[in-house]
């Protein structure tokens, strides 16, 4: 999931996805014309609508914080974060590595809802200011809320379903007591799955009751925290099943490559028709490695163009950063930013950037199904 970017604290990237603009707008309007109207109906409403708009805007602070504590202390144990983006069910931390052990994982768990803790605790004391100043209503109002707010979002952060804060201490008091990291993430997942249930029958309950906006969100809640547990669990079979496996030992090698001023025609008839490879890298006259062209990029051209066009003109012009990896990773990582840029296939190139091979999905996959069929 990316989005806007609006800054960088500590060498995290912060972005905005649009889904929260949903959010924040739902909240915004209904605290201006709800929450805030209903407190203090002698107020004239632009007054609610400047609370609403700093209500609002404190609340998703206070989300940000949230997400700031998991990294700042995740990143003391030496979890790397990239960047965390605030979406419509809050916010999310995108971790580069895993914790490796058990006390760091709990520290990085239990920093976000301790901190939702302590600036609920901040808000309720500031509602009590407030409250005993005269013409300060709306701002205790607005505090009230906040205090509100917190709390609820440490609570159900704390809910042991990973992958909510909560799944995360869980997993962490099992790895710790068992020294089963597979064992407790299964426990910890499966949870996870349930809660996403429960919350997913809810949202189909207040369907049925009417109540639409609640319904939708908390089916999408649910349906989103049961396939991330499941996600999380596939991947950490996944990555007990293919150990430390590297990319050299199941990559495709030697390569065969398109020139990049060959016609499509020619490379459909000389490549793809005669090799039945599902895309090929393409190089320039230099021998230099540029880009990727695959069979579905040609399928989408109207057949008419394919003796005019040049592959250099319909592939995929080479994003090292996206579309390589080295042979010596391991292949679970490999999986992984296939799955992060919803590819098929890397290309693997050696620290001069020099082509060596191809991974593909189906190399990985076949071997997980060999391996598991033979439960090695
Ligand atoms: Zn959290």
């Amino acid at each position: 999931m990316r989005g806007w970017r609006i800054g960088k604290i500590a060498g995290i990237i912060i972005e905005i996805n649009y889904t929260w603009l949903i959010i924040f707008g739902l909240f915004f309007v209904s605290l201006s014309t709800e929450w805030f109207p209903e407190a203090h109906p002698e107020l004239p409403s632009i007054y609610h609508w400047i609370a609403g708009l700093g209500a609002t805007v404190l609340l998703f602070v206070s989300v940000l914080l949230h997400e700031l504590a998991h990294c700042l202390v995740g990143q003391r144990s030496g979890i790397e974060v990239s960047r965390i983006t605030l979406f419509v069910f809050g916010g999310i931390a995108q971790m580069k590595s895993e914790p490796t052990e058990p006390l760091a994982e709990l520290k990085m768990a239990a920093a976000g809802p301790v901190t939702s803790l302590l600036l609920a605790m901040l808000f309720g004391f500031l509602w009590g200011v407030f409250g005993a100043l005269s013409g300060w209503d709306l701002a205790a109002e607005s505090m009230k809320y906040l205090a509100f707010a917190n709390g609820m979002l440490a609570a159900f952060n704390l809910v042991p379903a990973f992958p909510l804060d909560g799944g995360r201490v869980l997993r962490s008091i099992i790895w710790h007591l068992t020294g089963n990291l597979r064992r407790s993430t299964q426990i910890a997942t499966t949870l996870g799955q349930f809660f996403g249930f429960v919350l997913m029958g809810a949202g189909f309950w207040q369907l049925l009751t009417g109540a639409l906006v609640p319904g939708i969100w908390f089916l999408a809640l649910g349906w989103l925290l049961a396939s991330a547990a499941q996600g999380s669990y596939q991947r950490m079979e996944m990555e007990h099943v293919l150990g430390d496996v590297p990319v050299w030992s199941l990559m495709s090698a030697p390569v065969v490559t398109l020139p990049a001023a060959m016609t499509i025609q020619q490379a459909v008839d000389q490549y793809f028709m005669r090799l039945r490879h599902g895309a090929f890298p393409v190089v320039d006259a230099q021998d230099n490695l540029v880009g990727m062209l695959s069979l579905s990029q040609v399928k989408q051209q109207d057949q008419q163009q394919w003796l005019a066009l040049q592959v250099r003109q319909l592939m995929e012009p080479l994003d090292t950063d996206q579309m390589t990896i080295r042979p010596d990773t391991e292949a679970v990582q490999a999986m992984m930013k296939m799955a992060q840029s919803d590819r098929g296939r890397l290309l693997v190139t050696d620290a001069a950037g020099e082509l060596v091979g191809i991974i593909s999905k189906t190399d990985i996959l076949n071997l997980i199904r060999i391996k598991a069929g033979l439960r090695v």
